[in-house]
């Protein structure tokens, strides 16, 4: 029996095309950058950027691995809901307003929790889908 221990590139790369396309954020750019984060979506370039780490993936870190993905895909949506200059005021608006009242800017910020509430409900979905397709 074979065991396929890691996801190919290339099936990465579909299933991120595949999920910017069924949200409808397919014009964002994807790029592999080292950082201390596991991935970020920058408003000012439209550009999802994913940590190195995820340069190939095991099957044990899927999980974690959509709901990333799904967690920036909800900004971008947010970034194309209100436009991203707009959506960049509101994120910031957020952000201090929980400063203000002694909470934490990422932690108790809404944007955050939602996105985060995003991936959370439809990781397993997409996880039976890929999985269907034969892509992990
Ligand atoms: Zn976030």
């Amino acid at each position: 029996m074979l065991i396929r221990e890691f996801i190919s590139e290339t099936n990465k790369n579909k299933m991120i095309s595949d999920l910017l396309k069924y949200y409808k954020v397919g014009s964002v750019k994807v790029k592999q950058k080292s950082m201390k984060d596991h991935a970020h979506y920058n408003v000012d370039t439209g550009t999802l950027e994913l940590s190195t780490r995820y340069k190939t993936i095991k099957n044990r870190q899927i999980k974690e691995f959509l709901i990333t993905i799904l967690h920036e895909i909800y900004h971008a949506m947010d970034a194309k809901k209100y436009g991203w200059k707009k959506f960049k005021e509101m994120y910031e608006y957020e952000m201090n307003l929980q400063i203000a009242k002694g909470k934490h800017q990422y932690k108790d910020n809404k944007y955050e929790i939602n996105a985060e509430n995003f991936g959370q409900k439809n990781w397993s979905k997409w996880k039976r889908k890929f999985k269907k397709e034969g892509l992990i």
